[in-house]
């Protein structure tokens, strides 16, 4: 079984992710730590983050084995995430490795943008995670305090406005809703609410088969 989840940034579908691989035994992909370790090392060179060549180039050379950095998560990194992420060619390059993570036995969830609508389009269960933006930017902001980072709550809201706008408004592979994607609204659930929410939306699709 595959599991596709998409939705804006900090929506909480990377939390919902982990939670559901766990809870099916199945392995997890936050596909947003591909683009932000490309945009990294982007940054780490100091190119151009509009250099499709280069940024391709790193794309296909890159690791997985440093999706664990803690630096990825940054806001800076986000943000020149979706910078090179809208650049095709780059898009192009990560395409057979998350497919070929959504493909392996026991099942998947991918957590996105595009994992409904371009990445697995016959996925068996999609889920589009939407949350008030000020929602948002309130649980961003209290998860940067928690790793003992500053954080602004109104440049979180600015930054993830700034995000979502970019990502829904490139041509590849926009952020958007697969019409056969169930809607879950994150913004008055707490992180058990969401997962039971989300279980409960993947149980009635394997009741109805
Ligand atoms: O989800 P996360 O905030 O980590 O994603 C960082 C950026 O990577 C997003 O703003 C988006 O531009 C890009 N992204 C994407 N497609 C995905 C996942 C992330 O374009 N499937």
């Amino acid at each position: 079984m595959i599991i596709a989840i998409d939705g804006p940034a900090a929506s909480g579908k990377g939390t919902l992710g982990k939670r559901l691989a766990a809870h099916y035994g199945y392995r997890h992909l936050d596909t947003g730590l591909i683009y932000r370790a490309v945009a990294k090392a982007m940054l780490d060179a100091s190119a151009a983050l509009t250099d499709e060549v280069r940024a391709a180039a790193i794309a296909q050379a890159l690791d997985p084995g440093m999706f664990g950095d803690p630096a990825l998560k940054s806001q800076a990194v986000g943000e020149a995430a979706s910078v090179v992420s809208a650049l095709p060619r780059v898009r192009d390059a990560l395409l057979a490795f998350q497919r070929s993570f959504a493909a392996g036995p026991p099942g998947a969830v991918l957590d996105g943008r595009d994992i409904g609508t371009v990445i697995c389009p016959d996925a068996d269960v999609k889920i589009f995670v939407i949350a008030e933006p000020q929602v948002r930017a309130r649980r961003r902001a209290l998860e940067m305090l928690g790793r003992g980072e500053a954080a602004d709550e109104a440049a979180v809201l600015a930054d993830i406005l700034k995000r979502d706008e970019r990502d829904r408004n490139r041509a590849a592979a926009p952020l958007k809703r697969a019409d056969d994607a169930h809607e879950l609204d994150n913004s008055n659930l707490d992180i058990e609410g969401g997962v039971k929410a989300a279980i409960a939306i993947v149980e009635r699709i394997r009741a109805a088969r």
